[in-house]
């Protein structure tokens, strides 16, 4: 049987204050429905705490003056050079080991799918990937993803990086912008509308990483039909003809609806969709290896719980019930008053078009990495 990893681990105090859109409280929820559902019980299942990233993993990807000042801002130092203490990336007494957690967490994922003791893995609170090697960036410390890549690559590994997230996924697509081991993949909103800003077709990597960065940027209110259309026929063949040995996905649920930071469209059942694909994608070109991570999502009562537990679910092969199941119910009502019952997904149909805009691109981005 093939055994699936969750970081389960309640206790990362990676709380950028009450007022910042990134609650930790959607971890804690989507433990709570991914329990709901019985998903724990599962014999396949292995469940994991997060351990702490050292300094030498950490300097994989990050400078050793960074990472001072990380700790640093720890006991209360802002340094605006490296993007600590701003808006968008306070600084809390916990800024340092919250964040080299949620990097060992993702860096252990990477390192049991190697060893092969699982076949897919997810780490909910992983997925920063705005991070860059000397600053913080749209509420990430430390890029566990580039961590763990780095990590991957060491290990002789091929990495194929597709992201979900409603946002570039720039410190990632950054970082290996000159390496030809790593395909980043990135399907966003248009940096014409959305932070950080970046992620534009002529983005295709440099030197030896040059046609190793796609980016796919949409309008607003794209929808699941958007994605839907440049994974099937852009990232799909990509993927085939890069042969990776393994899929690591960045699954930010930032591009719901629901969502209050960005302005894509993309449905519950929609999102599913797409999550679903991804993991086919995986079982089709890198033997089943896919490592998951969280990233984006600021609905953090609704949208993020039912999202990612229905990612982990499909990664458990596990057949999704009609409705939440009772003992959530009353979180919902809780949190969002709200009455029950409630269909896991409603009843919406998905979204079969796609916009012109995207088709375009889609169009562009395939004359130019395949007959380029
Ligand atoms: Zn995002
Ligand atoms: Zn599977």
């Amino acid at each position: 049987m093939d055994k699936v990893l969750l970081i389960y681990d309640e206790d990362i105090n990676y709380n950028l204050g009450q007022k910042h859109p990134m609650n930790p409280v959607r971890i804690k929820l989507t433990y709570s429905l991914i329990k709901a559902l019985g998903l724990m019980e599962k014999p396949e299942v292995i469940k994991k705490q997060a351990p702490s990233a050292t300094d030498e993993e950490l300097k994989e990807v990050h400078s050793e003056s960074y990472i001072k000042a990380v700790k640093e801002a720890a006991k209360g130092k802002n340094n605006w050079y490296f993007g600590l203490g701003t808006g968008d990336n306070p600084i809390f007494p916990e800024i340092h080991e919250s964040s080299a957690k949620i990097a060992g967490a993702s860096l252990l994922a990477a390192r049991m799918l190697v060893e092969n003791k699982v076949v897919h893995a997810f780490n909910p609170w992983g997925g920063l990937h705005h991070a860059l090697s000397s600053r913080a960036s749209g509420f990430c410390i430390y890029n566990d993803v580039a961590i763990a890549i780095s990590y991957l690559l060491k290990k002789n590994r091929r990495v194929a990086y597709v992201d979900i997230d409603a946002h570039h996924g720039d410190g990632v697509q950054w970082i290996f912008y000159k390496n030809s081991r790593v395909l980043t993949i990135s399907i966003h909103e248009s940096g014409y509308y959305l932070f950080p800003g970046t992620g534009f077709e002529k983005e295709k990597g440099d030197e030896e990483g040059t046609g190793y960065s796609v980016n796919v940027p949409l309008d607003p209110e794209a929808t699941e039909a958007d994605y839907l259309l440049a994974i099937k026929s852009l990232v799909k063949p990509l993927i085939e003809a890069f042969k990776p040995d393994i899929l690591v996905t960045q699954n930010g649920c930032d591009s719901l609806e629901r969502d209050p930071l960005a302005h894509l469209k993309v449905s519950l059942p929609g999102y599913f969709e797409i999550v679903k694909e991804l993991h086919k994608i995986a079982h089709e070109f890198t033997n089943g290896r896919i490592l998951a991570l969280g990233g984006g999502g600021y609905d953090v009562y609704y949208s993020v719980p039912i999202a990612w537990s229905s990612l982990f679910a499909n990664l458990c092969h596990f057949e999704l019930p009609q409705l939440i199941p009772d003992s959530y119910s009353k979180v919902l009502k809780k949190y969002l008053n709200m009455n029950g019952p409630f269909p896991f997904f409603g009843n919406q149909p998905l979204k079969k078009e796609a916009l012109p805009s995207t088709k375009k691109i889609i169009e562009r981005l395939k004359e130019s990495f395949f007959n380029g």
